[in-house]
């Protein structure tokens, strides 16, 4: 997929990162004992740091002995801005009333790898000296009894460290860490207001702060104007040309016609404005366009393939979920984009949804070239607007959104098979047609009984793990509508969430 090399998901996010790696013990063993432990944890986070499939340093930090040094580690990851999550390892049994004040304190992402140096038991040759030391499989135990106990939520790994599904894992788990650390320096900016009338794409924005850590403002779409007026028509004549280098252009007259000019004007204020403003997000409305000659339809795009979260219509949950997930795939095959089901195929036995919007899907999901195309636009009023026309590349994607409750924030997951999408001559928009799991009749019953937005962020690169990592995180609901989901129970469980985030939370 050609981009305009202005991503601003760079390695730096990864690069600037860190995961601590840490290791529980305590007096009791002897000096002899501790140093071996100190040892076998540097290798182990080693190994980890040195793996391909970890997208951050790991990096090894202290065998960890008593309270105080527990506390103090504990508060000093959480003060440092490189310092993404940890990992903790116990080696030998760490009494756990020793990590009480410190995992109280912790705000940082915790991973507990339960893990074991020796893979194999050394028959031959094991005695007491081997089972004094080698202690993780009832020294775990004691640490997520603490953890329980605390109601500390983490992610445990269980099994030998070069193991490859742990790797993944913790892979995983560190890809929707620095989301995490992202969402902390995330600024929505939203171009005008909500789509009258629409209810899911509200919310407290005040709680979405509090809870998923971002912030979201409002400008006046005259702000916006006021940059793109500011446009030379030299850049325009530039990013025009980077257009019909970069996309298929059948009518090359397009290149000259004043919808791309305006186009590009839009893009080049739009970017200017969201550099200036430190924003990684942001959500448009048709209904509040004044001033601007068409629906912004390729500026989203090419935005959006550059690292920006969107939703249109004012939605900034999804913006933000869109953003977040384009951080977690960084790298990756595939890519993410913001989505609406849009129209049902229900042939029997054959049903699928046809995803697409009125212009804003991300050409990071193509299977080739975008195809750049200037056609009206039904709705809104306004001159016909460009937009990059393609189709999604096949496998496995996923459809996820986030809404308000009232009393907490959900998120719902939904695994979907891409398939081939037959030609549309007549619909020039970028689509994706899917099946979703375990059904389509199933999984839209599941979608709308737990209120599921019709705008989605779909993802060809991260899955349902990632996002249940990223979801714990920020400790909101997950509904998992997956192969495995039967009615009936979905509707219990959704019942006892309701009794648990009022319980849990207290008075919010
Ligand atoms: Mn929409």
């Amino acid at each position: 997929m050609p981009t305009s090399g202005k991503n601003i998901i760079n390695m730096d996010i990864y690069n600037n990162s860190e995961i601590w790696f840490i290791c529980g013990s305590q007096h009791l063993y002897g000096e002899d004992v501790l140093k071996k432990v100190e040892q076998n944890s540097i290798q182990i986070s080693s190994s980890l740091n040195g793996n391909k499939h970890i997208p951050v340093k790991i990096i090894f930090k202290e065998v960890l002995t008593s309270a105080d040094s527990i506390t103090a580690l504990l508060s000093k990851a959480n003060n440092d801005d490189r310092c993404i999550g940890v990992i903790a390892w116990m080696h030998t049994f760490s009494p756990a009333k020793m990590w009480i004040n410190g995992l109280n304190l912790l705000r940082k992402p915790l991973l507990h790898f339960h893990t074991q140096f020796n893979r194999d038991i050394p028959w031959e040759t094991i005695d007491m000296d081997f089972m004094n030391l080698n202690q993780s499989a009832h020294g775990g135990r004691e640490f997520g009894f603490g953890a329980s106990r605390l109601r500390k939520e983490r992610k445990i790994v269980a099994g030998h460290w070069e193991d490859e599904e742990c790797i993944t894992d913790i892979a995983i788990w560190a890809r929707a860490a620095v989301a995490f650390a992202d969402t902390l320096t995330m600024n929505v900016a939203r171009f005008g207001d909500n789509m009258r009338g629409v209810a899911v794409t509200e919310g407290d924005k005040v709680a979405a702060q509090a809870v998923m850590n971002y912030t979201v403002n409002g400008y006046g779409v005259g702000d916006l104007v006021k940059k793109c007026n500011a446009v030379g028509d030299d850049q325009i004549d530039r990013l025009v040309r980077e257009y019909g280098d970069l996309y298929d252009v059948k009518d090359g007259s397009i290149l000259k016609s004043d919808f791309i000019r305006d186009a590009a004007k839009i893009e080049l204020g739009m970017r200017a404005f969201l550099e200036e403003g430190g924003f990684s997000a942001f959500t448009t409305n048709f209904e509040d366009l004044h001033g601007l000659p068409q629906l912004p339809g390729l500026a989203v795009q090419r935005l959006m393939a550059d690292g920006y979260g969107f939703g249109a219509e004012g939605d900034w949950k999804t913006a933000a979920l869109v953003r977040s997930m384009k951080v977690m795939s960084y790298g990756l095959s595939g890519g993410t984009s913001f989505m609406e089901d849009y129209t049902y195929h229900l042939e029997p036995g054959n049903s699928a949804v046809l995803g697409a919007h009125m212009l804003e899907v991300c050409p990071c999901i193509s299977s080739d070239s975008p195809s750049l195309e200037v056609h009206p636009l039904s709705i809104g009023g306004k001159d016909d607007p460009a937009r990059l026309v393609f189709k999604a590349h096949s496998g496995n994607g996923l459809n996820a959104s986030v809404i308000d409750m009232g009393n907490r924030f959900r998120m719902l997951l939904n695994p979907v098979e891409v398939i081939e999408c037959p030609d549309m001559p007549k619909l020039p928009v970028a689509s994706v047609l899917w099946k979703p799991l375990p059904d389509l009749k199933t999984s839209a019953k599941a979608w709308i009984m737990a209120g599921g937005a019709h705008h989605t962020s779909f993802s060809t690169s991260v899955d349902s793990r990632h996002m249940e990592d990223f979801a714990s995180m920020l400790g909101i609901e997950v509904v998992n509508i997956d192969k495995d989901t039967k009615l009936s129970e979905l509707e219990k469980e959704m019942k006892w969430n309701e009794l648990y985030f009022h319980l849990s939370k207290g008075i919010v």
